[in-house]
């Protein structure tokens, strides 16, 4: 340890101290594997804007990963959260049971495009939600298998972790991990259907037969792979598959819940029913909450007490929920990303008529990415993605990479920004790409 970074006095509390000296304490008191993407800690945050310890302004294209639709501190959210305050923050659900939990299910149930009776049930992070999905799909199939996708993000909690489609960084020195899960190439515009019906083919002949799969797992449009929307005919050959042998289809909708993609949920864009749907980011505001949502006789299949958790479906963030039900509503959130999304993209055209390393840019609502790639070979270019990042960063506007490569820059801004703010982010952006 490096006695010259450790504190001599108790910890102040934030609010003291420059970003370089919390920087040099955060490198002594936690470990690298919780990597930090900038060098500077938040201080306060309005809507899309955010202000450091220092003092200086960022435009907040970054959502807290996708969490933010509502934006920082809505003041129908902070009230709701307040007004729970006051009255308690913790039962345990299972213990001493809340109405509010029962009514955001009833909410989220009217709303899920799942056809038929529909139940939820509440838990903290996605990938928890993520595993209960899986454990709901085999308690009612009394299957073991699952099939993922190349590409796909699903948590990084050991079983999540392993349905994740990507080795570095989530998967390397984590294994073992469970066994009989199985990933094909994801049918986007990077890889065609058909190869992935080979992929699927030829699992089904060496590696499990379908009648032991319990469970396909996608996102339909991938996140951290890179903003890959799912192809329509791939949606529904897979339901026809997964009807054929009996199989449940989960949409993992985590990251494209609540709006983002110019509608509430993504699969409403593919007319599509799955049998369980998993959300959590932008379903609470900021607070910490997941959701599995399904048919409700699969949702019924695990025993009593098979589900749950000490924090599963906390008061206070069921209570930024139905806030955020009620902003999604009143504010028309799913028309407003649909606008933002098409201005968005009108920019970024723009940008590439003039500059050939900016490639494919693709949307669906609010959920807009480009890639980055070398003009010659169309190869790509993770380093130009990040020197963008960075560019942007320096002019105030904070913005993320994904995809497999690393090549491509998404754009997560709070649905709720302001017109003003969001044509100051656009005129950054504009400067960067230029
Ligand atoms: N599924 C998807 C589609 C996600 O995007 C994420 C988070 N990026 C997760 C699951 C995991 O969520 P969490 O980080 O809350 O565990």
């Amino acid at each position: 340890m490096n006695a010259v970074l450790k504190p001599t006095s108790p910890p102040t509390h934030i609010g003291s101290g420059t970003n370089a000296e919390w920087h040099a304490r955060r490198q002594a008191a936690t470990p690298r594997g919780v990597a930090v993407m900038g060098d500077f800690f938040i201080d306060r945050a309005k809507n899309a804007e955010f202000w450091d310890i220092e003092g200086r302004r960022f435009i907040d294209f970054a959502g807290g990963i996708a969490v933010l639709n509502t934006g920082h501190v809505h003041p129908k959210v902070q009230a709701a959260i307040a007004a729970q305050l006051q009255r308690f923050t913790h039962s345990c659900y299972q213990v001493v049971p809340y109405a509010e939990y029962v009514s955001l299910a009833e909410r989220i149930n009217a709303i899920a495009p799942i056809s038929g009776p529909v139940k939820s049930a509440f838990f903290s992070t996605g990938a928890e939600a993520v595993e209960n999905a899986i454990k709901i799909a085999r308690a009612h199939t009394k299957r073991s298998g699952v099939i993922a996708f190349g590409g796909a993000f699903h948590g990084r909690s050991m079983f999540a972790v392993a349905l994740t489609g990507k080795v570095q960084p989530y998967k390397a020195g984590f294994g073992p991990f469970a066994p009989e899960i199985y990933h094909a190439p994801f049918p986007c515009h990077c890889a065609s259907l058909e190869e992935t019906q080979r992929a699927i083919e030829q699992l089904f002949k060496c590696d499990i037969e379908p009648s032991r799969v319990a469970a396909i797992i996608f996102e339909p449009v991938q996140g951290e792979g890179g903003f890959n929307p799912i192809q329509q005919a791939a949606v529904t050959w897979l339901r026809a598959l997964c009807d054929q042998h009996g199989i449940l289809m989960i949409a993992d909708e985590v990251q494209t819940g609540f709006a983002r993609t110019g509608k509430m949920f993504a699969m409403e864009h593919y007319g599509v029913s799955p049998d369980i749907m998993t959300m959590a980011k932008s379903m609470a505001g900021g607070t910490t909450l997941s959701a599995v949502v399904g048919r409700s006789e699969v949702m019924d299949a695990p025993n009593p007490g098979g589900l749950g958790g000490t924090y599963a479906g906390n008061p206070l963030a069921v209570a930024a929920a139905h806030a955020v039900l009620d902003v999604m509503a009143e504010e028309k959130l799913p028309e407003r990303a649909n606008l933002l999304g098409e201005r968005l993209l009108g920019r970024l055209h723009a940008a590439r008529a003039k500059n050939a390393r900016i490639g494919d840019i693709r949307g669906l609502g609010a959920m807009v990415a480009c890639d980055f790639v070398h003009p010659e070979t169309g190869a790509p270019d993770a380093d130009l993605a990040k020197r963008v990042q960075q560019a942007a960063l320096k002019q105030g506007l904070l913005l993320l990479t994904c995809g497999v490569y690393g090549n491509v820059v998404r754009f997560l801004f709070p649905l709720t920004i302001e017109d003003i703010v969001f044509e100051e982010a656009m005129g950054i952006l504009d400067t960067v790409l230029a």
